[in-house]
């Protein structure tokens, strides 16, 4: 893409109601523009973010065995009332009449619509265990709509919905979400930390939220900072076999939200050990039994031929939230730094004298040489000063910048920096390329 064709509006200030540094990263870098409380378009730099995280999901949902499909944005408000939530809700779900005079909804969450499209189809315990799984747009009226696209109204979600015979099953599925949840946060340059999350009235063990660690955080946690070294299952995990003990290593660490602290269970660890600090939850995994298929009849024949409500557990990723949660996590006075995972683009190609046949010629070549690769670059061919491209470039934090000058092209190298951590070096334009796509 070169720049002088993008729409990349960046500006210098931040909007004063932007009080954490995502939010300000993000209008900054021309990635959303706000329409309305809690409700934002996704520019085109945003837009690539969410689509590369949206994809990270998405691969490991489907490597756990979930399968994706789409459900609409828009319910039947009768749906809700066959669970008994239509009234329970409140005021953060939107309410909405068609011209028929039909109540509807803008979906907060999927439960009832899932149940629905499983009990029109399954009735066999043959057809079990099934996980389906979406991305959409979620809308909530918060109270406090803030922080960006941290808290928004309008928000995209991964859901996914377990459905097995027992619990035994519902239990292994639970796990296999668990594990998949870890691969996916730490493809993204995050360390999620599993935190037992409170389960309401049903009870139980198995609620786990996915915390990561930044000041700007929403609530308080506290944790074993031996847990915090574990890491990920791996990519190599085989979702078929017994996960119990993948998932005890790491649930057997004190790992708590304020809601869930226990002090004294805390303080009895080593000092060294004790990490307090704030947290963004970035997932949620729940499992809830027969709560809505037993009052929407979503059952199914066992073996014994007996018909029993099936067992759920719903498992969320605010995608969205996601965006600034990886920019709260990495990022210095200069801008955001973009794990090479999610980022935009992984390269900017910096021309330092626009108009000048060699440069031109050299950065095309790179560019050329990129898109072979399969790698799609950011060539900055605009006339502004090379300090505003530098600053420019550092600001919206792709992982690999190259700079591409007159002095440079004579001695037959380029310079490449690395974004994270600063480190420039004199190369030749084949060794760039082969370190980046290397
Ligand atoms: P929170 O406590 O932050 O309000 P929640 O418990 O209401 O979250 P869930 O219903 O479990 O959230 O939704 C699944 C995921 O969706 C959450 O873990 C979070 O990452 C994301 N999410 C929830 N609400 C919002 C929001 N208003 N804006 C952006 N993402 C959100
Ligand atoms: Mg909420």
């Amino acid at each position: 893409m070169r720049l002088s064709n993008y729409f990349l509006p960046v500006s210098k200030e931040a909007p004063a109601d932007a009080s954490i540094v995502s939010h300000q990263l993000m209008l900054r870098t021309g990635m959303i523009r706000q329409n309305g409380a809690g409700i934002y378009s996704w520019l085109p730099l945003g837009l690539r973010v969410l689509k590369r995280i949206e994809q990270i999901v998405r691969e490991e949902m489907d490597r756990s065995g979930a399968i994706e499909m789409l459900m609409p944005t828009l319910q039947q408000a009768d749906l809700w009332r066959e669970s008994g939530r239509y009234e329970a809700y409140g005021k953060e779900m939107l309410r909405i009449k068609d011209r028929h005079d039909r109540e509807m909804l803008y979906g907060p969450t999927n439960e009832e619509l899932i149940t629905d499209v499983f009990r029109a189809y399954v009735k066999s315990y043959k057809q079990l265990p099934l996980n389906l799984y979406h991305q959409q747009w979620k809308f909530r009226d918060e109270v406090r709509p803030r922080f960006g696209v941290m808290r928004g109204r309008e928000f995209l979600m991964k859901d996914a919905y377990s459905f097995d015979l027992t619990e035994e099953g519902a239990r292994a599925a639970y796990r296999k979400m668990f594990c998949a949840y870890l691969n996916a946060f730490d493809r993204m340059g995050l360390t999620a930390i599993p935190m037992r999350a409170d389960t309401g009235p049903i009870g139980g063990d198995l609620s786990h939220e996915f915390i990561i660690l930044a000041d700007t955080g929403e609530s308080a946690v506290f944790c074993d900072r031996e847990l915090l070294a574990l890491g990920a299952p791996g990519l190599d995990l085989d979702f078929n076999s017994d996960l119990v003990p993948v998932v005890e290593q790491r649930t057997r660490y004190y790992a708590a939200t304020e809601e869930m602290h226990d002090a004294a269970a805390f303080d009895a660890l080593p000092d060294e050990r004790r990490v307090s600090a704030r947290g963004i939850e970035v997932g949620h995994i729940f499992y809830f039994g027969t709560k809505y298929s037993a009052p929407m009849n979503a059952v199914v024949q066992g073996p014994d031929g007996q018909m029993v409500p099936v067992q759920m557990g719903s498992y969320g990723i605010g995608v969205s939230r996601l965006v600034g949660g990886i920019i709260e996590a990495s990022h210095d006075e200069n801008g955001i730094i973009w794990p090479d995972a999610v980022a935009p683009f992984p390269v900017g190609i910096i021309n330092m004298r626009a108009g000048d046949a060699a440069c031109e010629e050299a950065c095309v070549s790179l560019y050329t040489q990129f898109a072979k690769a399969g790698i799609e670059a950011l060539y900055d061919d605009t006339d502004d000063r090379a300090g505003a491209k530098f600053a420019r470039m550092d600001l919206i934090g792709l992982p690999w910048q190259i700079v591409v000058g007159p002095k440079g092209l004579e001695k037959g190298v380029v310079e490449l920096k690395r974004r994270k951590t600063g480190e420039k070096i004199e190369v030749s334009a084949e060794e760039a390329v082969r370190r980046i796509t290397g």
